[in-house]
């Protein structure tokens, strides 16, 4: 075995399929710090919550609530998902914590932090007609949800029969071509459609950490995310930062680090918010 380190990968040095503990993999990290604090940047469905087949089923399970309150006190914490910012605020319910809703077009720091962002309020009228429109052409597709999230709207697929998936994202389609202000994104069983911005979760992180390091001293982010849109925070922060993905599978990602699980996540954030290793 290697010296440890922070950018040593994830995987044990004795076979490709076992991964290390969260743990050990926190451990690294820790002992990496020499000091500097941490910020953890945090994505929630598949992260912090296992993926539910509808949206608001997806709670986050008590155990993991409480190494949230633990860890938000020891380090800088934020929450940054595709749901809307109200949305994923009520299902964390941890004070102290920065959220960050619609893939970081709306960001709200606790209360007296003054972090406060709100991008894309020009598209809320393209967003609730597309809205609208694909409501009614998809409301004959047995499964099928449309979330409207005012600055972006999530199309849902989980529940739709796979012959029907087809139908779903040509009507996706028809409406990115009727507002051709929003654009398609992919995400797993869901497609999104965003505001044409030069945003997303790694421009979020990136301003984020500008934020905070103006503050404070520099901090190390690292960011745990499981899904297609995480990978743009992953290569936000390749040079500066940790990408932990989350998923059972190795795969092609810019994060360095991975764990299998969302138990996975919450033995990792608990070992984090212990704070330094001896
Ligand atoms: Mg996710």
């Amino acid at each position: 075995m290697g010296t440890a380190s922070v950018w040593s990968p994830s995987l044990s040095s004795d076979g490709e399929s076992a991964l290390r503990s969260p743990e050990q993999q926190a451990d690294d990290i820790l002992q990496s710090l020499r000091g500097r604090r941490l910020m953890v940047l945090l994505d929630y469905d598949g992260t912090l919550s296992p993926i539910a087949p509808r949206p608001e089923d997806a709670v986050l399970p008590p155990a993991m609530r409480i190494v949230l309150d633990e860890l938000s006190g020891r380090w800088n914490t934020a929450v940054i998902s595709g749901r809307a910012l109200a949305d994923v605020r009520d299902m964390v319910g941890v004070d102290g914590i920065v959220y960050a809703g619609n893939h970081g077009l709306e960001i709200e720091g606790p209360a007296g932090t003054g972090i406060s962002r709100s991008l894309g309020e020009a598209y809320v009228q393209d967003v609730a007609e597309a809205s609208a429109e694909l409501q009614s052409e998809l409301e004959s597709v047995e499964g099928s949800l449309v979330e409207d999230k005012q600055f972006s709207l999530s199309v849902h697929y989980r529940l739709v029969a796979s012959a029907d998936v087809r139908r779903v994202e040509a009507a996706v389609d028809t409406a990115i071509k009727r507002h051709p202000r929003l654009r398609k994104r992919h995400g797993k069983k869901v497609f999104e459609l965003r505001p044409d911005l030069d945003w997303d979760k790694g421009r979020a992180v990136t301003w984020l950490l500008e934020v905070v390091n103006q503050r404070e001293t520099e901090a190390l982010p690292i960011y745990i995310g499981d899904d297609d849109t995480d990978e743009d925070a992953f290569r936000a922060l390749e040079n500066a930062g940790i990408g932990v993905l989350v998923s059972e599978e190795d795969r092609p990602t810019a994060a360095t680090h991975r764990l299998s699980d969302t138990d996975g996540v919450r033995r990792f954030l608990a070992r984090l918010a212990e704070g330094a290793v001896a």
